[in-house]
C-alpha cells in the first residue's frame, strides 16, 4: 500500500468516526427528547387518573372499565392508612382526630389544633 493510500484510508476512518460520534450525539438528543415527552405523557396520565379517582371517591362514579381499578386503589389507600396507624402505634404516638397530626400518647390536647385527645 502506498503512503498516499494509507493517508486516504486514515482520513476515511477519521471521517467515519466523526460521523459516528455525530450520529451518537444526535441519537442521544433524540432519545432524550423522546424520554422528555414520555415523562410529560406519564404525568398527564397520572393527572387523568387522579381526576377519575377523585370523582369515584366523591360520588362513587367511574366509567365501567375503570371502576374496578378505582376500587382496587381504594383498597390500597385503606391498607396504607392502616399501615400508617400501625407505625404510629409502634412509635408510641397517637393520631389527632381533628387534624390527623401525630402526637405524643401522653398529650391530652393536640398541640397543633387543640382538639381534646381520647385516652
Ligand atoms: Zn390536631
Amino acid at each position: 500500500m502506498s503512503i498516499k493510500k494509507v493517508g486516504k484510508k486514515i482520513s476515511g476512518a477519521g471521517k467515519a468516526a466523526i460521523k459516528a460520534s455525530g450520529d451518537l450525539v444526535q441519537l442521544t438528543k433524540l432519545n432524550s427528547a423522546i424520554k422528555s415527552e414520555e415523562n410529560k405523557v406519564e404525568s398527564l396520565m397520572v393527572e387523568i387518573g387522579n381526576v377519575v379517582y377523585d370523582k369515584y371517591k366523591e360520588r362513587n362514579e367511574a366509567e365501567p372499565d375503570v371502576f374496578v381499578s378505582c376500587e382496587a386503589i381504594k383498597k390500597c389507600m385503606d391498607k396504607i392508612e392502616d399501615l400508617k396507624l400501625k407505625i404510629i402505634e409502634v412509635k408510641d404516638m397517637k393520631k389527632c382526630p381533628g387534624c390527623g397530626e401525630e402526637v405524643d400518647k401522653d398529650n391530652t390536647f393536640c398541640p397543633k389544633c387543640g382538639t381534646k385527645l381520647a385516652d
